[in-house]
């Protein structure tokens, strides 16, 4: 029975293809694709109905219903059968549909008449295109067998390119992957870009999606699974055992891969007339609309494993590398679920905007776009099966909103936003030399956060004093292997030679919590913001911040080297790790190696504790940098990396700021050098709200330099002060509102 049915429907593919490849109207083609299922399927009704727009699903073509309601009737999801089909993504079969629940009359239809009725989303890669239903008067329930052929159909149907074009006259939206899309996601660097997408992994594109002999496909996908398997075990045998991260996920490949219900969805589909590539990723869209109902995090992330997977046997079935022979665009917006930094590297400043389906704030790759002043969009739902290569997208990473082949409007106002930007940007340019002084006489001095090769050009461009806050880790983030000090001398040494003689503290390895080196033994901590990270890994395992120390104290070679230990929170932990530098510098001394003309070293305050640490740990600081990413988790207890909570406390929450005054005024008692280099520094508002509490240094991203100049010049910061001051004696939360208020009474 099984065989006949597959024969049967085998041969209605075959037709359908024929139709399909079929010169003629778009119209005139889906028309005579109804009367072939109706006819197949033996039932008196074949209808096909599209989305018109995200809510709105139109009739589009029909065998058996009155030809007057096509493209006249309408419903919306979840209305009627049809809409109940479209909004669950699953069949509806029945034998008596006026007496289902739900069952919506439409008399310009005329199908009071059909009793039966069997209804199927039209899917591509988890996307919902419309449903396809097939009706007839006699009472009869569809077997397995007939919805799994019909299945079929629908697979081929959804890939039709031309498939929107039939939603009627008039119609607001288009076909998917044409219509315009709205995705909101996180904010992983500010800017705004407008480009052409270029996907960074491209989908392979199914062309052959009907095979005449089913023998010859199911050999072709044993032969594609034989390589998949190896090639899954070959990536497990290269994997660290310790890393469990990616064995957990390899080991979801090679689960999948030797799944016997995966491979025997997929086997029948090809007998029932697929393709093996339509097969693949016929049961792959079945994963992806699952995916976005399933609420269990982890069972998700296997279903993300099987779609990888799923990419792969496509990519060995069709021959598709990640070389499908687009072009990338000239202004190209890289689109990807997930990138690495090295990979991001390679691409360089060619791409204009990033978005990201996953991602996070503190990732690497979200700190190389930093790095590369590229604008990031994490946490982009759907962007990867929504975007096409080429599609124009505009990306505003100030509101972490991206826009997918946007409508007229939104270019416009886009591009409005763009200009003003643009405009502003001149503005900062022209201050590039010109000191940030408050109109009270005070001057601040204006640094720059760096970390890789790439960010030195901004030295110059920015107008930076310095570098207040040079992250070493990077250099080892990015790498697949331990750099060697050789290696590390030389980085060092450009960094000073770009620097021109202008100051750079350089801040040994400052790795744990989120900065995990790829190639070191993970630790498995229960909390790893509070564990063993930074200087904690430092002292207790000294070999590589040693061999750090002698790089910078090599590369120094006769110029003037500054130093800083990141998180120290007690006195203690300063003075071993001063000792060790001492104890490298008189061993680089014994060898015969020139010495740094003069040491400045420092500690990052990033612990509430450190604050309070006794006078004589101020005096024998040579300078103290605020680590405000992290002294603001730590001070109000809410994990920077935790979306849920990160915004939820105001920098300008009076309790903070009066915090960053104490230790102003701990730092002037002792005449100790005072900066501030997390990012909040490079936030207008918190900078000027800082630098009236005392700050006189700020250190930030090399962009945020020019709009933190201009707000200072505008505004006495003694005035400033007044402001908040008034603000917090009055019992405010957080200064925010007064100052802006404030703000808007100042000359611009
Ligand atoms: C900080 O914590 O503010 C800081 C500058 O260090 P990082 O962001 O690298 O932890
Ligand atoms: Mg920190």
């Amino acid at each position: 029975m099984a065989d006949a049915t597959e024969s049967q429907s085998r041969a209605l593919l075959g037709r359908l293809r024929d139709t399909l490849a079929e010169e003629g109207a778009g119209q005139a083609r889906l028309d005579r694709i109804t009367h072939l299922i109706a006819d197949s399927m033996e039932t008196e009704v074949c209808s096909i109905y599209l989305f018109r727009d995200e809510d709105t699903l139109e009739l589009c073509a029909t065998e058996g219903l009155k030809p007057e309601a096509v493209h006249k009737t309408r419903l919306r999801i979840g209305e009627g059968l049809v809409g109940r089909v479209a909004k669950t993504k699953r069949p509806v079969n029945t034998e008596d549909a006026p007496s289902e629940r739900g069952f919506r009359y439409m008399p310009e239809t005329g199908e009071e008449i059909y009793s039966s009725f069997l209804g199927l989303p039209i899917q591509r890669l988890g996307e919902t295109l419309g449903v396809l239903v097939v009706q007839s008067k006699d009472k009869r329930s569809f077997s397995e067998d007939e919805i799994y052929a019909l299945e079929v159909v629908a697979m081929v149907l959804a890939e039709m390119a031309e498939l929107g074009a039939f939603v009627g006259e008039g119609a607001a939206l288009a076909a998917p992957h044409q219509r315009p899309e709205l995705i909101r996601g996180g904010v992983g660097q500010e800017g705004t870009a407008e480009g052409h997408v270029w996907l960074h992994e491209p989908r392979v594109v199914v062309t052959n999606m009907v095979a005449d002999d089913p023998v010859a496909e199911l050999k072709r996908l044993q032969e594609a699974t034989d390589r998949l398997r190896i090639s899954v075990d070959e990536m497990l045998a290269r994997v660290d055992p310790t890393d469990k991260d990616q064995r957990d996920v390899l080991e979801a490949y090679r689960m999948f891969a030797n799944s016997r219900g995966w491979m025997k969805r997929i086997e029948e589909d090809i007998a029932r007339g697929l393709s093996a590539e339509a097969a693949v990723e016929k049961e792959q869209s079945v994963a992806r609309s699952r995916m976005q109902t399933v609420p269990d995090a982890y069972l998700r992330e296997r279903l993300h494993d099987l779609d990888d997977l799923s990419n792969r046997l496509l990519r060995i079935l069709s021959g598709q590398g990640r070389d499908t022979g687009a072009e990338m665009p000239a202004d190209p917006i890289l689109v990807a679920r997930n990138i690495g930094p090295g990979e991001l590297l390679e691409y360089g400043r060619k791409l204009r905007g990033i978005v990201l389906e996953e991602g996070s704030v503190g990732s690497h790759a979200a700190i190389v776009a930093r790095a590369l002043a590229i604008p990031l969009i994490i946490h982009a739902e759907r962007i990867t099966t929504e975007a096409l290569n080429g599609d124009l997208i505009m990306v505003d990473g100030d509101q972490g909103i991206v826009h997918l082949r946007p409508g007229e409007n939104v270019v416009t106002a886009f591009r409005d936003k763009m200009a003003m930007m643009a405009k502003a940007q001149e503005r900062y340019v022209s201050l590039r030399d010109k000191p940030a002084q408050g109109k009270c006489g005070t001057v601040i001095a204006l640094h720059m956060n760096a970390g890789l090769m790439a960010d030195l050009p901004s030295l110059e461009s920015s107008g930076a004093e310095g570098v207040g806050l040079f992250r070493t880790e990077l250099q080892f983030l990015i790498r697949n292997k331990m750099p060697r000090r050789g290696e590390l001398v030389e980085i060092y040494a450009r960094v000073m030679d770009a620097a021109k003689g202008k100051r750079v503290a350089f801040r040994t390895l400052d790795i744990g919590s989120d900065k995990v080196l790829p190639y070191m033994k993970p630790t498995d901590e229960p909390n790893p913001a509070l564990g063993w990270r930074a200087i904690r890994v430092g002292l207790d395992k000294p070999g590589v911040m040693r061999m750090q120390l002698q790089a910078l104290i090599r590369a120094a070679k006769g110029r003037p080297l500054t130093v800083m230990f990141p998180f120290i929170a007690q006195f203690d932990e300063y003075r071993e790790a001063r000792a060790h530098l001492d104890r490298e510098l008189q061993r680089e001394a014994s060898l015969g190696h020139a010495l740094p003309e003069s040491v400045s070293v420092g500690a990052m305050l990033e612990t509430p504790s450190l604050a309070f640490a006794p006078r004589k740990f101020f005096e024998e600081t040579d300078f103290i940098s605020i680590g405000g990413n992290d002294l603001k988790q730590f001070f109000f207890a809410a994990d920077r990396e935790n979306e849920r909570v990160r915004r939820r406390y105001d920098t300008l929450n009076v309790s903070f700021l009066t915090f960053i005054e104490s230790i102003v005024g701990r730092c002037a008692e002792t005449q100790t050098h005072l900066s501030f280099c997390g990012e909040d520094a490079g936030r207008p508002i918190e900078a000027l709200c800082f630098a009236a509490m005392g700050l006189r240094t700020l250190s930030m991203r090399p962009a945020s330099i020019g709009p933190v100049k201009n707000l200072i010049r505008r505004v006495n910061l003694i005035e400033a002060k007044e402001v908040i001051q008034t603000a917090r004696d009055s019992g405010q939360q957080s200064v925010r509102p007064a100052i802006m208020e404030w703000l808007a009474s100042q000359p611009a």
